[in-house]
């Protein structure tokens, strides 16, 4: 009870990326780099064994960003004419790369990390990819003129390395939806039956993490203009709850989210986040045994997963391995307490 995960990412070392920042520079080149991202996946498995956490990832050491990390695996887009496009409903801008064709996946995106996770650790394996709906807002769009049928041939696209990746020996997949919480009104028209098609055919468990984004200033200060509860899961929640999804990675620990919205997704297991990726203060376990005692009032315990708010890729590394062995810690004090 009250297995511990990550949302996915841990910060890179700093021979590898350049640290405390979001689409870092790589430091390596070729070889070098690829041998750097395998060496960097070994180190985060490390890391979060010893840190208590039960279900693990590749701390995504081998992507730049979660989105690109997809996109430079697949043909039909142009990254060399990026263009300005707001995205997450003009909460950044940001320079995307272009689709300019028929999309088609270039072969496996994330064959190395995977087999190299899966070879290191006898622990269950969580591996994310970012979700239909989040990837069609980050990209521009020249060639299917329809943003809802380019994020169904991403979909597509999705399917087709979940699938492989499962075949790597990978217990978990889950996708990454931030954009769940910023287009609501098309989560249940379309969100979900994207990722319906992107875990086609799965066996292995499948999870989708739905966020307020990392701890950057542009996401603090959309934040601030939320008001006092934060109510958007509300609206997705029942839509989810229908899905074929099995589970729900949330942000909790500081967040203004009514914790009694958890209790409509009944039936379906919550990554609730106990760790909050935006301030460099660390959760003491006691904070953690608290937070999920707060969600054991609409959560069945069985259902609970202690989790972070979001991933730890910008964060200081020193700081997020604190929170990372608060998580496996204050985990193990709610079992001791609440088991
Ligand atoms: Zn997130």
């Amino acid at each position: 009870m009250f297995e511990t995960t990550i949302a996915g990412s841990l910060p890179k070392p700093d021979w590898l990326a350049e640290p405390e920042k979001l689409w870092a520079p790589w430091r390596l080149a070729g070889p070098s780099l690829v041998s750097g991202k395998r060496d960097a996946t070994l180190l985060a498995i490390k890391l979060q064994e010893d840190s208590g956490i039960d279900i693990v990832t590749d701390g995504e050491q081998a992507r730049q960003h979660f989105v690109h990390g997809f996109l430079e695996r697949v043909d039909g887009i142009d990254f060399a004419h990026k263009i300005e496009m707001g995205i997450r409903n003009d909460r950044y801008k940001a320079m995307v790369p272009v689709v300019t064709d028929a999309l088609r996946l270039k072969g496996r995106v994330h064959e190395m990390e995977a087999q190299t996770a899966r070879a290191h650790t006898r622990r269950k394996l969580k591996f994310t990819l970012p979700g239909p709906m989040t990837i069609a807002d980050t990209i521009a769009d020249k060639f299917y003129g329809d943003r809802v049928r380019m994020a169904f041939a991403f979909a597509d696209l999705l399917n087709q390395e979940a699938r492989a990746l499962e075949r790597d020996g990978v217990d978990v997949i889950q996708f990454d939806e931030p954009a769940f919480n910023v287009f609501m009104d098309q989560v249940g028209g379309w969100g979900i039956e994207a990722l319906h098609r992107a875990i086609d055919g799965l066996r292995c468990k499948t999870a989708v993490h739905i966020c307020y984004g990392y701890g950057i200033k542009a996401n603090v200060d959309w934040k601030e203009t939320l008001g006092s509860e934060w109510r958007q899961y509300e609206t997705i929640f029942p839509a989810l709850a229908q899905s074929r999804i099995d589970q729900v990675s949330l942000e909790c620990r500081n967040a203004k989210v009514p914790l009694s919205l958890l209790s409509l997704l009944k039936g379906k297991d919550i990554l609730v986040g106990v760790i909050d990726v935006a301030t460099d203060e660390v959760e003491t376990p006691e904070d953690v045994a608290a937070t999920i005692e707060a969600a054991m009032q609409y959560v069945p315990k069985e259902r609970i997963f202690a989790c972070t708010n979001c991933g730890m890729a910008p964060m200081q590394r020193d700081i997020a391995e604190a929170k990372l062995k608060a998580l496996g810690d204050g985990a193990a004090l709610a079992r001791k307490r609440f088991v």
